[in-house]
């Protein structure tokens, strides 16, 4: 069984570096790796961090329903990869997937019963400067970025869960209460009712 967490919010906002705080702690999450025509910035590997690939080769994808959803965001292709979802038996696997806003919300939509966290900057100040930190964006890149980041906190209003990225550890930590306190969802533990259920008959 599926325990499906998106994990969304602006560019820059610590998505990344929460999901690689919550994927040591908890080596038993699934992430979903994300395939992408952008270029690996310097630590990245393929299929930890991304599938790199062209745009040929993520059109022709696109064309094959390889995709559970995918978006141009700003200027490369981001899909998520339908095979993250394979499961069989009783256990729950949670998954987590980081997309940007409007992938968060389709996905949501195809898959009503996953949860949506949404992580937000303490101010635009500090997200501006995060961005600027990063260094591997070019100026217009950044200014194209914050034209979109309107929209995207508007989308944010519909996320489950909130959590601002004031502090490193205390985000990390609640976004690891509210993962772990969704395995306890009635639906996730009706075969163990089922099995109750059985043992009365
Ligand atoms: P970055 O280039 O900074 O790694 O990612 C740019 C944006 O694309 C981020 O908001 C990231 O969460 C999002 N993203 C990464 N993978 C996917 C995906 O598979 N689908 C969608 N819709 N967005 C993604």
């Amino acid at each position: 069984m599926i325990n499906g967490v998106i994990i969304g919010g602006c560019s820059g906002v610590g998505k990344s570096t929460i999901i690689r705080r919550l994927l040591k702690a908890h080596p038993e999450f699934r992430f979903s790796v994300s395939w992408t025509t952008r270029q690996p910035r310097p630590g990245e590997e393929e299929g930890v961090h991304y599938h790199f690939t062209t745009a040929e080769e993520f059109e022709r994808l696109i064309e094959e329903k390889y995709f559970l959803e995918w978006e141009k965001v700003y200027q490369d292709y981001y899909g998520t990869p339908r095979e993250v979802l394979e499961s069989d038996g009783d256990e729950i696997i949670i998954v987590i997937f980081e997309l940007d806003t409007r992938g968060a919300i389709n996905l949501k939509e195809k898959y009503p019963q996953f949860t949506t966290i949404a992580l937000l900057p303490p101010s635009i100040e500090d997200l501006r400067k995060r961005m600027a930190h990063r260094g591997s964006e070019t100026e217009e890149t950044i200014n194209s970025r914050q034209a979109y980041l309107q929209k995207e906190l508007q989308r944010l209003l519909t996320f489950d869960f909130a959590l601002i990225n004031e502090n490193l550890d205390e985000t990390v930590s609640r976004a690891e209460r509210i993962i772990l306190s969704l395995n306890n969802r009635t639906k996730f533990i009706a075969p163990h009712i089922e099995k109750l259920l059985d043992a009365l008959k």
